[in-house]
């Protein structure tokens, strides 16, 4: 039985991974969950779940869940409630699910308290993978991937050091614009929000499509990749994959390549997050082959999506330019959401940020901190 904290529980891996927790109630225990606004879902949640703690973001609601509560859960709030979740004693990983850099301080707490930590929040390995990273290894702790890329190349290296790799290969869907005749760069201007939210083959969170619509997210999880597989920029490569059957791939020294493919599901990668290096029997996941028929691959069009050379730019440099780059493109996709920009904008936004940024070497955390908030200004239109 795991002991599991999950950080985030009302988002959309918040949600999967309690269906995960419903799945295997012999395996894994929601311990603690932690949520922002939604106190509605949070309170449900607990009452099915049972967990011993649970923190929301705001003290007054906080004080309403315990109200409702009594002595079922001990409730805590803000920043200071998702460390002390992240920190409980009985906890055996804490799976950090949280929009935003609010996962980063919590995860450094898990770490250093020694649990192992299951990472779906970007920003973390985004901003701080050389931190999170170095602070893992110090605490013997693993850093273990909840996105569906991450977790393939993980489960394709299977403990192989980075030295047998040749080359990881990440795919990506290329989004909702990825057919060049429908979407050609002159009409990318046009590009309403509503068409950028319709993701052809992954359900996701707001900030996430509108990511998968530029490549960012591809961008951002090349950068997670080079700290979490411990690789340089140049062996981290990019394959469009429209079916997302293939989830990632890890390319061999020898030539051979091993790819972990199913049906798209989050609440797989997951569920290997929270039971490794078991395997746990579920019938969640069921891959047609014969139905699905063609798996096809293409390169990314970086003249397009010009994201996948920032942050490929941004992984090589390291320091603090990968937190400029995240922090320009939650600022940018804001200000795309509010129609104030266009949708080639959000690229040009964030490389005009990256062009101006003084970049730092092994930045501490209050200096990527630094960083973050000094790019939010910079891009703010
Ligand atoms: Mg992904």
């Amino acid at each position: 039985m795991k002991n599991v904290v999950l950080l985030g529980s009302t988002g959309s891996i918040g949600t999967s991974t309690v269906k995960v927790a419903d799945d295997l109630p012999d395996q894994v225990r929601l311990l603690a969950l932690a949520a922002g606004n939604n106190s509605e879902l949070l309170l449900e949640q607990t009452r099915r779940h049972k967990p011993a703690a649970i923190s929301i973001s705001e003290p007054a609601k906080a004080k309403e869940l315990q109200n409702a509560l009594g002595t079922a859960a001990q409730v805590f709030y803000g920043e200071e409630g998702l460390i002390k979740l992240a920190t409980l004693p009985a906890a055996d990983i804490v799976l950090i699910a949280i929009v935003g850099t609010a996962g980063l301080k919590p995860a450094l707490a898990a770490i250093r308290a020694g649990k192992d930590i299951a990472v779906a929040s970007k920003e973390i390995l985004v901003m701080a993978g050389e931190i999170v990273m170095n602070e893992a290894r110090k605490y013997g702790v693993r850093v273990l991937a909840v996105d569906s890329e991450h977790s393939a190349i993980f489960q394709c290296l299977d403990g192989k050091p980075s030295s047998s790799v040749r080359k990881l290969w990440l795919t990506a869907s290329g989004g909702p614009f990825r057919d060049k005749t429908l979407w050609p760069k002159e009409k990318f201007s046009e590009i309403t929000v509503e068409r950028a939210l319709k993701h052809p083959s992954w359900v996701m969170g707001r900030k996430v499509t509108l990511d998968s619509a530029t490549l960012f997210n591809k961008g951002l999880e090349m950068i997670e990749a080079r700290w979490l597989f411990d690789i340089e920029m140049a062996r981290v490569g990019v394959v469009v994959h429209p079916q997302s059957i293939v989830h990632s791939m890890v390319e061999f020294v020898d030539g051979s390549l091993i790819a972990q493919l199913s049906t798209p599901d989050m609440c797989l990668p997951i569920q290997y997050a929270l039971t490794y290096p078991d395997r746990a029997v579920s019938e969640r996941v069921q891959t047609n082959f014969p139905k699905i028929g063609t798996l096809t691959f293409e390169e990314p069009d970086v003249e397009r999506f010009p994201a996948i050379e920032l942050a490929r730019r941004a992984g090589e440099v390291g320091g603090t330019l990968p937190a400029v780059l995240n922090a320009a493109n939650e600022i940018a996709v804001e200000a795309f959401v509010n129609r104030k920009i266009n949708f080639p904008q959000i690229t040009e936004l964030v490389r005009r940020t990256m062009d101006a940024h003084k970049v730092v070497s092994h930045p501490t955390l209050e200096q990527i901190l630094v960083a973050d908030n000094w790019a939010r200004r910079a891009a703010a239109v």
